[in-house]
């Protein structure tokens, strides 16, 4: 039987190219979303994959969902921690409201979206846990303290499952993009964006599919000696020693 792999925030952006591939992969895939319908109707009817509505950043929601997804399309094997959000802003004029939802909708829930399906991985000896970090959260980035540490604590998170993880066939790994072309960098000013494309050594964005061909490999079988991992794509921007 195909394997289950839920993707969250995946019918837009980096996380529809990681839906479509896990598809094309052979994988039976459920991709979640946080509010935009429209944008997500299309999607399943473009792809034929499954669409769930849940706020990745509520336990609750979190658990229901998951339980729905199981009821629907079997135990789940794969999580991919997708969905994220921003909410720039220097320190000094960041608000409260900014930086709570922010770790929430990007770091509280790799918490909610993993812990409902730990105990079946460990029961069945397998389960791969891919987490989507930043740049930002590799190096720190002016204006993004709360992205910038909610995509660091990613990092905290994978290590620690990938150790308890590790003897039940349970991975747990970090991919951490560049610059992609999607529409959270669209939404970049013109000029900002052009001095970002000018510091990226290969000379370009990212595309969606090239992480999302990171993802397929990660939750493969073949992947199974790397755990506690971070695969940077970005461009040769950073390099992390
Ligand atoms: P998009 O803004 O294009 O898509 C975000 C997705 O996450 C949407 O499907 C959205 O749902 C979903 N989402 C947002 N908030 C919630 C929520 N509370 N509950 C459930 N789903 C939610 O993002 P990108 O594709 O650009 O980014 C994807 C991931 O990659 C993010 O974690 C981002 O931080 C990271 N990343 C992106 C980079 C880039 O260059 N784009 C670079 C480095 C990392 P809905 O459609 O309903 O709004």
């Amino acid at each position: 039987m195909a394997r289950v792999a839920i993707v969250t925030g995946g019918t837009r952006g980096i996380g529809e190219a990681i839906s479509i591939a896990l598809k094309n992969a052979g994988y039976t895939v459920a991709a979640t979303y946080g509010g935009n319908d429209e944008a997500a109707a299309a999607f399943k009817e473009a792809n034929g994959i499954n669409v769930y509505k849940w706020d990745c950043g509520d336990a609750k929601s979190c658990a229901d969902g998951i339980a729905q997804v199981t009821a629907d399309l079997g135990d789940v094997d794969i999580v991919v921690n997708n969905a994220g959000i921003t909410r720039d802003g220097m320190l000094h004029k960041m608000t409260a409201e900014n930086w709570n939802d922010v770790i929430r909708t990007n770091l509280d829930s790799v918490f909610y979206m993993t812990k409902p399906v730990i105990e079946g991985m460990r029961e069945r000896g397998f389960g791969r846990i891919i987490s989507i970090s930043s740049i930002n959260g590799r190096k720190g980035q002016m204006g993004q303290a709360n992205y910038s540490a909610a995509k660091a604590g990613l990092l905290g998170f994978t290590k620690a499952l990938a150790q308890e993880g590790a003897r039940k066939g349970i991975t747990a790994n970090v991919i951490a993009p560049g610059y992609i072309n999607t529409e959270m960098v669209a939404a970049v000013p013109e000029k900002v964006l052009e001095s970002i494309v000018g510091q990226i050594p290969v000379g370009r964005l990212g595309e969606a599919a090239e992480i999302a061909r990171c993802v397929v490999f990660l939750a493969s079988d073949d992947a199974g000696f790397i755990t506690g991992a971070c695969l940077d794509a970005n461009g040769g921007q950073y390099m992390a020693s």
